[in-house]
């Protein structure tokens, strides 16, 4: 199965996404946490993208789609796969669209987590993760037991992301709209696109979303 999550930054791609992957024995394919990833290693990739992310812009079609398309080949995609910041934009769509085709594949489907963009500005710029397993926490909306340990792992060190301020979210927002919801359009005329309400709570959100996907 191949799954497409769209929706703004903050909408909550990254969190379904882990728990569909749990769900659905599939593998979490974001582009972001791949580019984060290049950039932290110093590469050639990391190194071009990593002004762009910081100012909340698209890094350029081509090197996202050679990124992905590599991606795509390794063997644990085999078992199906939820894309997660990935396309971005229409020419992206359509490189996704040859991808998939070459491969006897296609897209089973793609949903929307619909949200509110002054919403996602707080979710965003209170958002942090521990340093050692990953756990997600906000400032406000979800803080752990025990101030500055992780409630999974123990550990005392969070990190945040470099582009999760509100300036930059507020380009990342715009790039979103300008970009990335006329692909919305491209998979409704494919008859693939369902909508979900993103600003319910995270167990709501996971309950349609299985809804909508079906039985593993
Ligand atoms: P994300 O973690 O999905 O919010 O992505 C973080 C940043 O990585 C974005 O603001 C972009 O600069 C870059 N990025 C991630 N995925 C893509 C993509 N598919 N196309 C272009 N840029 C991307």
């Amino acid at each position: 199965m191949i799954l497409l999550l769209m929706g703004p930054p903050g909408a909550g791609k990254g969190t379904q996404s882990k728990r569909l992957e749990e769900a659905y024995g599939l593998v979490q394919l974001s582009t972001g946490d791949m580019l984060r990833a290049a950039v932290a290693s110093g590469s050639d990739l990391g190194n071009k993208a990593k002004e762009i992310m910081a100012r909340g812009d698209l890094v350029p079609d081509d090197l996202i789609i050679d990124m992905i398309a590599a991606r795509i080949e390794q063997a644990d995609c085999a078992k199906g796969f939820i894309l997660d910041g990935f396309p971005r934009t229409v020419p992206q769509a359509e490189a996704l669209a040859a991808m998939l085709a070459d491969k006897g594949l296609n897209l089973d489907h793609v949903i929307e987590l619909a949200v509110d963009d002054d919403a996602m500005v707080k979710r965003i710029t209170g958002r942090y993760t521990c340093a050692k397993c990953g756990k997600g926490y906000h400032d406000e909306f979800e803080k752990p037991a025990k101030d500055g340990v992780c409630d999974k792992c123990g550990a005392t060190e969070f990190t945040r992301r470099a582009d999760d301020n509100e300036g930059t979210v507020r380009n990342r927002l715009d790039a979103y709209h300008a970009q990335t919801a006329p692909i919305l359009a491209y998979y409704k005329d494919q008859g693939l696109l369902h909508d979900v309400d993103g600003m319910a709570d995270i167990d709501a959100v996971t309950a349609q979303l299985k809804g909508v996907i079906g039985q593993a």
